[in-house]
């Protein structure tokens, strides 16, 4: 009998099994970033550890950078604090750290694929619930705690229940004004929010095989939103030649066989899954979230769910969603009126994402009572996107032009909601006070959702936009 992707890179990575019933596996890629770290690095230190593979441990900056200005010191003390002890810890255990200097800073999940240092049948691991992004290029990839990361940076080992398999297909082709975005939603809206608890979530299927690289990392990155431990895509051709000529990829003289290796953990035709779930692709439209998870999500022309309409363990949810969102059932969710508009984030900050939204910029303007932000993903996508323009195109059309970082995504940085503020977001978290204020509203959505309902003042089908 064959063997999936998992089993593979599970069966190449198991250091032993653990008495625990977990396995004790080996990871290939450590990230680390500057909040879930400085707790484990101090516990390295208290007990006198240092780090074995430096070489295979990375580290930037994301979550607490400001985007209007990289002065020194931050206004923001905490921050100061959290930048301060990364340059410390890095310097002080061998660690190359891309800061604001190198070029390479950027959202954690957004610089490892670009950087070529994400490869396929490699396990990543990294504080952070999205690391699942990493899957896209057919890596196992784990979101991990802080005691993890001092574990991971100790041992190079992490200690891991193997999740059952999932394959999710998507079939078909997916419509004009559709994106990888609305997939994902779709997927979730569909399994819920806590479906793919135990699983890892492999994506197959005619979709997926025509996405690029970064609209199946925007696929991989909600998995964890879904309750997947973490997701992935088999490697491809597609695959490949994204990696080639990275600055981290094998280099031209061992390319080729780093190919034969990575074709060879690419799920057998006979693997077994313990759950197989088809989609038609046809069938998803721009998706919009109404509610206070990602699984509470719509089509944009589709009306808010009645609480009967929910199984009975997800009514008392909707009915705290209704009352936070300040919604009523059967409402429309299109003509929800915004106050601000942010493009940015690990699931849809790349180049990518910021040519489709500057598509539907370029046709009009911010509407007055919008504050609209993009925030490019790194500083390779920020370099990149200048260069095509596309800054000047959404200058031109009202949006403020930020620095990279995670931003309003988790709004651990100036960039907030202010009181009951409605948020169209490209990000992949509408839980309560997500957006940096206690009271402020997300509504999830793609990158041309955000930049169509930016110009009108209001969430719009995008497809209408581009007609
Ligand atoms: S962009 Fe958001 S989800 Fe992604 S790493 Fe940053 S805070 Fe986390």
């Amino acid at each position: 009998m064959g063997k999936s992707l998992l089993d593979k890179v599970w069966e190449a990575h198991a250091v032993r099994e653990l008495p625990s019933g977990q396995t004790q596996l080996f990871i290939g890629l450590h990230l680390v970033h500057e909040v879930t770290s400085p707790q484990a690095f101090q516990m390295m230190r208290e007990q006198n550890l240092s780090v074995p593979f430096p070489d295979r441990t990375f580290a930037t900056v994301d979550h607490i950078i400001p985007t209007d200005t990289r002065q020194r010191p931050y206004a923001d003390t905490q921050a100061e604090g959290m930048m301060s002890a990364i340059e410390h810890n890095c310097r002080e255990f061998g660690i190359r750290f891309f800061d604001a200097s190198s070029g390479h800073q950027g959202i954690v999940h957004v610089l490892g694929p670009e950087l070529g240092l994400t490869q396929p049948g490699m396990t990543v691991a990294c504080g952070d619930s999205h690391t699942s992004t990493h899957g896209a290029l057919g890596a196992v990839a784990f979101g991990i705690g802080t005691s993890q990361v001092r574990d991971v940076l100790a041992t190079q080992c992490l200690a891991i229940q193997r999740p059952k398999v999932r394959r999710i297909d998507v079939d078909g082709a997916l419509r004009a004004g559709v994106y990888a975005k609305d997939v994902t939603l779709h997927i979730i809206r569909r399994l819920g929010v806590k479906g793919g608890v135990g699983y890892a979530y492999e994506y197959a299927g005619t979709v997926l095989e025509r996405m690029t690289m970064e609209e199946r990392m925007t696929v991989c990155n909600m998995s964890i939103e879904g309750g997947a431990r973490l997701g992935y895509v088999n490697p491809d051709a597609t695959t490949f030649k994204y990696l080639r000529g990275r600055e981290f990829a094998p280099s031209a003289e061992h390319f080729d066989s780093a190919v034969i290796w990575w074709a060879s953990m690419v799920s057998d035709a006979d693997a077994p899954y313990h759950d197989v779930v088809r989609f038609d692709g046809a069938e998803i439209a721009p998706t919009v979230t109404w509610g206070i998870n990602p699984g509470q999500a719509i089509g944009v022309d589709e009306r808010i769910p009645a609480p009967e309409s929910f199984p009975a363990d997800e009514r008392e949810v909707a009915e705290d969603a209704y009352e936070y969102m300040d919604f009523k059932p059967g409402r429309a969710i299109r003509g929800t009126r915004i106050d601000v508009a942010f493009i940015g984030s690990c699931t849809n900050g790349r180049l990518s994402d910021l040519r489709e939204a500057a598509k539907v910029a370029r046709r009009g303007h911010v509407a007055p009572h919008v504050k609209a932000l993009v925030v490019p993903g790194s500083q390779a996508v920020a370099h990149a996107a200048e260069a095509e323009g596309l800054h000047e195109i959404f200058i031109a059309a009202g949006f403020e032009w930020r620095l990279p970082g995670c931003s309003m995504c988790l709004a651990m940085n100036p960039d907030k909601l202010v009181g009951r503020e409605v948020c169209a977001s490209s990000s992949n978290r509408n839980f309560k006070g997500r957006q940096g204020s206690p009271s402020g509203r997300t509504l999830l959505m793609s990158p041309a959702m955000v930049a169509a309902a930016a110009l009108e003042g209001a969430v719009v089908d995008v497809r209408e936009m581009l007609k």
